[in-house]
C-alpha cells in the first residue's frame, strides 16, 4: 500500500476529525508479517538515512502532533531506532521563554531546522501557535488567524531551499487519552509524564478538535502535506508513519557522491 497517498490530506480539503477513525488498521493486522514489514522499513530508513547524509542535498523536517498521550515520544522512539544518531536531531517545543516571546513565533523554529544531509524532528511546532495559543486565546484574533497564511509561506521557503517537510498528525480517540493517562497514573514508570494539566486540557477535547481540523483544512500543502494517523494502535502508527517517510525518502533518487570531490 501506498501510504503516503492514503492518509495525506489533500490541499484545501475542509477537514472533519469524526470521519477519521482513530482505531483504523487500514485492513492489516498486528501480526508477525506486519511485525516483520515494520522491522524491515526501520532498517530501510537507517540506508535511507545514509544517503541523505552522504548526499547533503537536502534536509528531512518531520514534525509530529496530536493530542496529550498520543504517542509522539513513543513514534520517535520506535521509528527512530534504526537511525544513526548523527544524522537525526530532536528538538521539543515548549512553552515559549521570555527571549523567545520577544520574536516573532517563528524565530525559534527557523533557529532549529535541520541542515542538510540531516533528519530533524519536531515533538510539537509552529503549529502550537495556532492551536494551544489559539484554545487558551493567548493572542488576539486577528494575530493567530493571520498565521496560517504565515506559516504557509514559510514552509514554502524552506521547501525552495531544499528542506522537505512531513507534517504528522496523531489522531486518538477521547477513550484511547483516557487509557493511557490511567496507565501513566498507575505505572511508576510512567506516573511523571502524568500531570495535573493533562486534565485541564482534556476537558479542552473539542477546542483543541476544531483547532486541529483549521490546521489540517489550511496548511496541509504539495510541498508541506499533512498526514492524519490513526493512532489508538501503536504499531499501525509507527508503520504508517515510517513507511511514508520511507516513501518519502525513496522518491528523493540519491546516490552516494563517486569521490569526496564531487560531493
Ligand atoms: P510534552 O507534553 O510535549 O511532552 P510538556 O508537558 O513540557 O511536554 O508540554 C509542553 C507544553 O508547551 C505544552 O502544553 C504545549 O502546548 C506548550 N507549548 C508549546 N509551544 C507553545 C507555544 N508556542 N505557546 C504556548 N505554549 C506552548
Amino acid at each position: 500500500m501506498d501510504f503516503s497517498r492514503k492518509l495525506m490530506v489533500p490541499p484545501d480539503k475542509q477537514i472533519k476529525l469524526a470521519k477519521f477513525d482513530p482505531a483504523d488498521t487500514l485492513g492489516y493486522q498486528n501480526d508477525k508479517k506486519i511485525e516483520a514489514k515494520l522491522n524491515k522499513t526501520i532498517k530501510r530508513l537507517d540506508q535511507l538515512q545514509d544517503l541523505l547524509y552522504a548526499e547533503k542535498k537536502r534536509a528531512l523536517l518531520i514534525v509530529l502532533q496530536g493530542m496529550d498521550a498520543a504517542g509522539k515520544d513513543g513514534t520517535i522512539r520506535h521509528v527512530m531506532s534504526g537511525v544513526s544518531p548523527q544524522g537525526c536531531s530532536v528538538k521539543s517545543f515548549k512553552v515559549p521563554n521570555s527571549q523567545e516571546l520577544a520574536h516573532d513565533f517563528l524565530w525559534r523554529i527557523h533557529k532549529a531546522i535541520p541542515e542538510r544531509g540531516m533528519i530533524g524532528i519536531f515533538n510539537r511546532s509552529h503549529y502550537e501557535d495556532v492551536l494551544v495559543v489559539r484554545v487558551h486565546k493567548l493572542v488576539p484574533k486577528e494575530v493567530w488567524k493571520a498565521r496560517y497564511d504565515e506559516i504557509n509561506r514559510f514552509e514554502r521557503n524552506l521547501e525552495e531551499n531544499d528542506v522537505k517537510i512531513l507534517k504528522f498528525f496523531l489522531h486518538i480517540s477521547r477513550e484511547e487519552q483516557e487509557k493511557r493517562f490511567q496507565e501513566r497514573l498507575h505505572d511508576p514508570r510512567k506516573k511523571w509524564k502524568f500531570s495535573k494539566s493533562d486534565a485541564a486540557e482534556r476537558k479542552l477535547w473539542d477546542d483543541y478538535g476544531t483547532a486541529y481540523e483549521a490546521v489540517l483544512s489550511r496548511c496541509s500543502t504539495e510541498y508541506a502535506p499533512w498526514f492524519i494517523i490513526p493512532s489508538d494502535h501503536k504499531w499501525l502508527r509507527n508503520l504508517a508513519i515510517s513507511r511514508i517517510i520511507a516513501e518519502t525518502l525513496e522518491e528523493f533518487d540519491m546516490h552516494y557522491p563517486k569521490s569526496p570531490e564531487s560531493s
